[in-house]
């Protein structure tokens, strides 16, 4: 096979290779081989994702040839590429350790200093099977059996592997790795078979980029909210109550000005503050459809077994909120009715998949629901985008907003969700809110708006959303009088602005890597006496900015100012006023987070402070 390079010189690549093959042999651009395009793929364009593809997969090959020359008796299972890097599963005769993968890397770094070239050959299944049945790799002869199509090998070295390719013509642009981690993965990700070991890795077109990625895996590291929620004392977890939360003082004060937020702005714009139970017999979970759809993700309580009655505990308000509305008559008149909730709710998640606040059990979420008419569908839903507009704006956090249209499962006519969708568009065009559509992914009871943030490590996150709901009005027989004196049922919006408050906060510990902005510190001011006899004065300025409406603590500790400023930087706080025998209110020594000072007097740290 002949490939025409992007500078015109010919390149001729084995019997059998196919388009994957050049494409992986040569150049970024497209070439032209019997009228057909073929995308190229080099280092040229070494941030093409399907670039990496490559480079990993034929990594991972490198790998089982080192581990097979290292650790004779090994079996070998599968190795692809997946995001990030790659990995492969081996069965060790002994078990290894992550000690063992320093030893595995240097062998893999040898084998790419040597240098290795792929060959492709195309077998016949009893060929294959003949082959690793040969080798004693039962789990090579598994996929042979169960593999769909035809068969093919990748041979670099004395290393052979089942493989459909693509790969690397040579390990030549293999210029980085890294082996990553050890971890336990059943075979084919069943836990009737036997466990595999797994190595992971990744792999690049050069140093510089596996540096910058082992860098932003460190600052991940860093940032992670457990470890920050244990140095900075906001909350902890304990096996006793799995995926709930212990919140600390400190963190406590996150979540109430978070609360306070809530609160202030939801009186701002009209809602008003309900509280419904936590608990409500299974009727109600019939009714309002989580019975049928919801049951598995739901903790229920029996007084004693064998008893008729069976609680539930809410895993959302909305059932709630329907019972308040219902709760008198309502004239058209009145509407819309907007009630709000920070609920406590509780969602049976699986064990294994609870993570820190980003996964929990227990979640608090800051509800509302709207009850409108449906000609006031289209001016509810812009409020509560102003709404989520305002609070994120304040946390300096851009919305990315998507528009989720009818599902094939939908319930409603085609009429209805014309209208609803409709109104849902304009709410967002009237803002000139930019969004995306997404055809087939509204809920089955009514189009959504979900809005997303980017955090500053790159990753986004689905926070706020306003849903419009048909179904559970009719549901619940919730009903307005019409001005023609006819009883008609409501339109009804849930809308979420934070989500789970429990997730948001770990998300924006995160986000800040725990320098989180001055009115969302814990402690905003540390006043730092020098020694005993700045004490008193130390307390008199600490109460000063208290009485400003400050969070201020005053450290007081026998140890040196340099040990106690310190630990206020790991601590995070804001502001250190470091205070001796030169300090007064008309002199302070300011100290801020990253260290930068400054003399300042109380009047114009006050001034400073209003400001932010
Ligand atoms: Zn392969
Ligand atoms: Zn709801």
């Amino acid at each position: 096979m002949k490939v025409v390079l992007p500078d015109n010189s010919e390149l001729e690549l084995p019997d059998g290779a196919t388009g994957r093959d050049a494409a992986a042999a040569i150049g970024p651009k497209l070439a032209e081989q019997d009228g057909q395009k073929i995308q190229i793929l080099t280092t040229r364009d070494k941030d093409d994702p399907d670039a990496l593809y490559v480079l990993r997969h034929s990594t991972a090959h490198l790998l089982a040839e080192a581990v097979r020359r290292l650790y004779p008796g090994v079996k070998i299972a599968i190795g692809p590429p997946i995001e990030n890097g790659f990995y492969y599963d081996f069965d060790f005769p002994e078990p290894i350790s992550e000690a063992d993968l320093e030893r595995i890397e240097a062998e893999l770094k040898k084998e790419i200093a040597e240098g290795r070239e792929w060959n492709r050959e195309d077998v016949s299944r009893e060929e294959a099977r003949r082959r690793f049945a040969a080798e004693d790799e039962p789990y090579k002869v598994e996929l042979v059996d169960t593999a769909d199509g035809d068969i093919s090998f990748y041979t670099q070295g004395d290393f052979t592997d089942l493989c459909r390719g693509p790969h690397l013509q040579n390990s030549k642009p293999i210029k980085a790795v890294k082996l990553t981690g050890l971890a336990g993965a059943y075979w084919r990700g069943d836990e009737h078979n036997k466990q595999l070991t797994r190595i992971y890795g990744t792999a690049f077109y050069d140093q510089a980029d596996l540096d910058a990625y082992l860098a932003r895996l460190e600052e991940a590291r860093q940032r992670d909210h457990r470890r920050l929620g244990a140095q900075l004392d906001l909350f902890h977890f304990d096996e006793v109550s799995p995926g709930a939360p212990f919140w600390h003082p400190k963190g406590m004060v996150i979540w109430n000005v978070l609360e306070d937020l809530r609160r202030r702005e939801n009186a701002r714009r009209g809602y008003t503050e309900i509280k419904t139970p936590l608990i409500f017999e299974k009727r109600l979970w019939e009714t309002s459809g989580h019975w049928e759809k919801f049951r598995d993700n739901m903790f229920f309580i029996q007084q004693e077994p064998g008893d008729e009655q069976l609680f539930g505990l809410k895993p959302m308000n909305c059932p709630g909120h329907c019972l308040v509305y219902a709760s008198r008559s309502r004239s058209y008149r009145e509407l819309p009715v907007r009630l709000a909730e920070a609920g406590t709710l509780h969602r049976n998640e699986p064990s294994g998949t609870l993570h820190g606040l980003l996964r929990v059990r227990h979640v608090t979420q800051d509800d509302g629901h709207v009850f409108c008419l449906p000609d006031q569908i289209e001016d509810e839903v812009g409020l509560c985008l102003e709404h989520a507009f305002y609070i994120y704006r304040l946390l300096d956090l851009p919305l990315r907003v998507e528009l989720s249209l009818r599902p094939e499962n939908k319930l409603g006519s085609d009429e209805d969700w014309d209208a609803a969708e409709d109104a849902l568009r304009n709410a967002l065009q009237h803002r000139e809110i930019e969004f995306q559509e997404m055809p087939g992914e509204g809920a089955f009871y009514g189009p959504k708006i979900d809005m997303h943030i980017e955090d500053s490590l790159g990753r986004s996150w689905q926070l706020p959303t306003v849903q419009l709901d048909f179904q559970m009005p009719q549901r619940f027989g919730l009903t307005y009088q019409a001005a023609d004196n006819e009883q008609k049922t409501p339109a009804m919006i849930h809308r979420a602005l934070f989500g789970s408050m429990e997730r948001f906060i770990g998300i924006l510990i995160e986000h800040y890597g725990g320098e989180f902005p001055f009115w969302l510190a814990p402690v905003q001011l540390l006043v730092l006496p020098v020694g005993e006899d700045h004490r008193e004065a130390a307390r008199e300025l600490a109460s000063k900015l208290r009485e400003a409406g400050h969070r201020v603590e005053v450290d007081e500790r026998d140890d040196t100012v340099g040990k106690r400023i310190r630990e206020a930087e790991l601590e995070k706080i804001p502001y250190t006023i470091v205070y001796g025998d030169r300090e007064s209110d008309d002199s302070l020594a300011i100290r801020e987070r990253h260290g930068a000072q400054s003399t300042k007097s109380l009047d114009e740290l006050l001034k400073e402070l209003a400001r932010l």
